[in-house]
């Protein structure tokens, strides 16, 4: 079935779609330089079908507005790291029977910058960072599984020394339907006949995205009758169309007869011929086209 990778999604590429704004999705956690992490409050499953815009507050790191980032107070500036004078590596030479052996590793008192504050800046600890609350319109696409995550290129923490900013990751959740279950693209009913319901024929109403369908159940409707409406189903994520809605036909049988009622189904079973219970298909073939 296409579109229905669970991968990371880059915002950029759904930039056309509806917006239908619904508030709140997600608070995610400060995650490491170059980078965030963050989960998203359950989006409705009608929300999940059509699309959506939430509004998602997350705490980023930003380059200091007090030392501009260099970490350094205002009027001193970073000195040269005198450990590695200033080249942010260490060579070291280790002599074997093969020669000579040269590793060079960052130097540990600079980090590897080159660079050390002598006089750290008051607002940011000498880091040359702050953390912000920042606050994003995620656009949130049609089709969209739960735990997928969409990617805010370049929206996260600032990177060392003006490097560039990281991704955010907003984690989706989908509320899950109360009445109908998902299976990728398609969506899944049951709906409860009584035994005289499926014997008679019934006009039962559905619940579908769309809304509640009348659903027209011919007499003689067996149990694990199915039932597929095309197209009424979760719309295909980053792709066309829609997959189908499945609904499956469950007949109850009484559990408590009145004296009456059982004189009643005793009075049909005798007059009931083999030709009452003639199958036109088995159960079971229809119960597996339920599972194809
Ligand atoms: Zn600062
Ligand atoms: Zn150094």
């Amino acid at each position: 079935m296409a579109g229905t990778g669970h991968g990371t999604l880059a915002v950029r590429t759904w930039r056309a779609f509806r917006p239908d704004r619904e508030p709140g999705v997600v608070p995610p956690a400060a995650g490491t330089t170059g980078g965030s992490t963050g989960t998203a409050d359950p989006t409705p499953r009608r929300s999940a079908a059509t699309g959506t815009t939430r509004q998602v507050p997350f705490p980023v790191t930003v380059p200091c507005a007090t030392c501009s980032g260099s970490g350094a107070k205002p009027g001193t500036e970073p000195v040269a790291c005198a450990t590695c004078d200033g080249r942010g590596r260490l060579q070291q030479v280790t002599r074997t029977m093969l020669g000579e052996l040269v590793r060079t590793q960052a130097c540990p008192a600079c980090n590897g910058s080159g660079r050390v504050v002598e006089h750290p800046c008051l607002e940011c600890d000498g880091s040359g960072r702050t953390v912000e609350e920042r606050t994003l319109d995620v656009e949130i696409p049609p089709g969209i599984h739960d735990g997928q995550q969409i990617r805010l290129s370049g929206e996260g923490h600032a990177g060392d020394l003006g490097g560039r900013a990281g991704d955010v990751y907003v984690q989706v959740r989908v509320k899950p339907h109360p009445q109908l279950v998902r299976e990728g693209n398609d969506l899944f009913c049951t709906v409860d006949l009584t035994m005289t319901e499926a014997a008679l024929g019934a006009s039962v109403r559905i619940p579908t995205l769309d809304g509640e369908e009348q659903l027209e159940l011919e007499p003689g409707t067996q149990p694990g009758r199915l039932h597929v409406l095309r197209g009424k189903g979760m719309p295909v994520l980053q792709g066309f169309g829609r997959g189908d809605q499945r609904v499956l036909v469950n007949v109850q049988v009484p559990r408590r007869l009145t004296e009456e009622q059982r004189r009643l189904l005793e009075d049909f079973e005798q007059s009931a011929s083999d030709e009452t219970y003639e199958a036109d298909e088995g159960f079971f073939q229809k119960l597996k086209s339920a599972f194809r």
